[in-house]
């Protein structure tokens, strides 16, 4: 049995309960060690067998989970945030269905809502943005030619960039042509909920810079979009002339 594990953003109390209770009873923890803070590894079993995926092709972490299963020991698979962004997860549960073992996941919380968190931030504002686009740029690895960041900018809706922060002069260039100006707001949070957080806000029109200026070139995610601005209006869902299943407003 596989249990695939969102380890979180990297502060160890921020993984799920579920996801702690896997990694104790783990006979094996195959952990994403470029991103997973290993604090979390602390409380495996002593003779649990831990190796780090870094350093591992997929081919290497299947042989190793087909090897556990062989002497009947449970793997949890720690990948940092959610295991559905940008997990690489479909790949190895192709393999684990070609070889018949089960396999299960267990959600955590993604970088994405940890940054919104270093920054009070609602990636959801009222008048503002009603969505949020979570996507990367491309470089050595590609995205499809109909995801290109100028399409993507061309909503100008609140925006997540993961992946990106090596390439942010050239993601400048692409957001600028889309629907967002120089003045957009735009922050950039490096290490999200890990002791050394750094969060840093800028523009647009800044981003390549701010970049540059504070050396962050991974580890960090790029937020875009007017949401990082001013609150523009209130929510209907709390205002007392709007009523909702839950409770009468003065419009009824
Ligand atoms: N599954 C992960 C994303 C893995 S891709 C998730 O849900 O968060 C790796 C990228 O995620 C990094 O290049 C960076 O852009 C982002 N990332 C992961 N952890 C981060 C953190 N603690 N703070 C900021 N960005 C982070």
């Amino acid at each position: 049995m596989v249990h695939f594990v969102g380890a979180g953003p990297g502060a160890p109390d921020l993984i799920t309960l579920r996801g702690q209770q896997l990694l104790k009873e783990a006979g094996q923890v195959i952990y994403a060690g470029s991103l997973v803070n290993p604090e979390l590894l602390q409380n495996c079993r002593a003779d649990c067998r831990i190796l780090d995926s870094a350093r591992m092709t997929l081919e290497e972490v299947i042989a190793a989970i087909l090897r556990a299963e062989s002497e009947g020991l449970v793997t949890v698979r720690l990948h940092t945030g959610d295991p559905s962004v940008f997990g690489a997860i479909r790949e190895q549960m192709a393999e684990l269905d070609r070889h018949n073992v089960p396999y299960d996941v267990t959600p955590g919380v993604s970088s994405f809502c940890a940054a919104a968190a270093a920054l009070n931030a609602e990636y959801t504002l009222p008048g503002v943005s009603q969505s949020l686009i979570l996507t990367r740029m491309a470089g050595r690895t590609p995205v499809p030619d109909k995801e290109n960041m100028a399409a993507m900018a061309s909503h100008g809706c609140s925006m997540a960039l993961f992946l990106s922060a090596g390439m942010a002069e050239a993601l400048q260039a692409e957001l600028l042509c889309g629907a967002y100006t120089p003045e957009t707001p735009a922050a950039i949070v490096y290490k999200a909920s890990w002791p050394e957080e750094k969060v840093f806000r800028c523009t647009v029109g800044t981003l390549a810079a701010c970049a540059a200026e504070n050396h962050i070139t991974k580890t960090a995610l790029l937020l875009v979009g007017d949401f990082l601005g001013n609150l523009r209006e209130r929510s209907k869902l709390y205002d007392p002339g709007f009523t909702t299943g839950y409770r009468k407003g003065t419009d009824a």
